[in-house]
């Protein structure tokens, strides 16, 4: 064999890895699907889909059930389920004022999930992965024995490396250039892949999957907590730039004589859209918080005149920036998330209208903007998205892991 020239042998085994990753992922995206359904959806043999999902049900990531009719021609054919605790993995999410654990099974499903306060005078990268890696223990006794965990997915509100979880920048936590990839390694399960991502780009994951986001392949979302974050997705491919730092919408400038921004820079978007601006519109003191935010909410929802004009400015800056998003990128969608998702009634008609001023004309009436519908923990469901593709996009390394493991323990 000339080196670099594919064998038949590998060839056929890569066909076999992409045609069982590609019905793990139907099964997982999708929900259950009959045999025949999945014949529809791989365009796939009847009998290969047969022997691959043998595999699947061998290997304990999936059951069949009897079969029914379901409306495909010819005869009725097994329905094909994941186990959704046949393979799990622990997410795990720093956010601006909490961290959370979840055990998440095939499917999405969620068997666990903790979610506690992060007091702002813990945010040392040491208390924050020794409280972190305790929440993990915690949630880890709800996984099953019989269950393969696959690896860690982490949320970081921060710019990170996806490569080693390096956080460059995490200014709600005063962080710069911090290993948290390194340090998490150290003191969770070795051995096990954690992958570290950032909290917008796995919310807009999750929402894509599993949330408003479904059916769309071009979307923003806007992931507003103090700072304003964004997640990117073209051609329902997660946009993460050659190293994972991009989709930092917030620190695009958009005023060169602008406010002091958290980045070292001036004038960036979050400096107009985010939580504190809002606040000083309000005339609130402008580091008061969520209890703030949800206080000018609730006078808006009265009808207050400032709390309504607070909301309209940054409703304004909101489709000044979105403009030129949608002009570069052609989304379909645009989602408001985080707690931008519960401004959205007060901020649409501002936002539509500088939409409508400056959107290229030819895509102004296809881009819809919605209010995300996962809630506060789309980035822990997206970091369990993340981490669960490990296993989907390469079924057969866990096939044979699983099959070691089995044969370890019947010697
Ligand atoms: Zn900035």
């Amino acid at each position: 064999v000339r080196i670099g020239a594919v064998t038949a042998g590998q060839q056929s085994e890569s066909i076999h890895r992409a045609n069982l990753s590609a019905i793990m992922r139907t099964l997982h995206e999708h929900g259950s699907r009959t045999r025949s359904e999945l014949v529809l959806a791989t365009g796939l043999t009847r009998s290969t889909i047969r022997l691959l999902v043998a595999e699947l049900v061998v290997g304990g990531f999936a059951t069949e059930r009897p079969a029914t009719l379901d409306g495909t021609p010819g005869r009725p054919s097994p329905l094909v389920v994941l186990n959704p605790t046949g393979a799990v993995v622990i997410a795990l999410e720093i956010a601006v004022d909490s961290l959370a654990a979840a055990v998440v099974g095939l499917g999405g499903e969620v068997a666990a999930h903790i979610r506690e306060a992060l007091p702002p005078e813990r945010t040392s990268l040491d208390e924050v992965v020794t409280a972190l890696a305790a929440l993990a223990a915690r949630v880890t006794t709800a996984i099953p024995a019989e269950s393969q965990v696959i690896g860690y997915g982490v949320a970081v509100v921060g710019v990170v490396r996806r490569s080693d979880g390096m956080v460059s920048m995490a200014p709600n936590l005063g962080w710069r250039d911090q290993p948290l990839g390194e340090r998490l390694a150290q003191v969770l399960e070795p051995r096990r892949p954690i992958i570290v991502a950032n909290e917008s780009d796995l919310a807009a994951l999750a929402e894509l999957r599993r949330g408003a986001g479904v059916g769309y392949d071009d979307l923003i979302l806007i992931w507003g907590s103090v700072g304003v974050g964004g997640g990117i997705v073209v051609g329902g491919e997660a946009l993460i730039g050659a190293d994972g730092y991009s989709g930092e919408v917030g620190h695009i400038p958009v005023d060169p004589d602008g406010l002091p921004c958290r980045c070292g820079s001036n004038g960036c978007w979050e400096t107009v859209v985010g939580s504190g601006a809002l606040l000083r519109r309000a005339g609130q003191e402008p580091d008061s918080g969520a209890p703030s935010v949800d206080a000018v909410r609730r006078a808006a929802e009265r009808g207050d005149p400032t709390a309504m004009a607070a909301f309209a400015e940054t409703g304004r800056w909101l489709g000044i920036g979105l403009a030129g998003l949608i002009n570069v990128l052609d989304p379909r969608l645009v989602l408001l998330g985080g707690r931008l998702a519960g401004s959205f009634p007060f901020v649409l008609s501002t936002l539509e209208a500088e939409l409508d001023r400056r959107v290229q004309r030819a895509i102004r009436h296809l881009v819809k903007v919605i209010p995300a519908t996962l809630g506060p923990d789309a980035p822990l469901l997206g970091a369990a998205e993340l981490a669960l593709d490990t296993l989907i996009d390469d079924p057969v390394a866990w096939l044979r892991d699983r099959a070691a493991t089995v044969e370890a323990i019947s010697a």
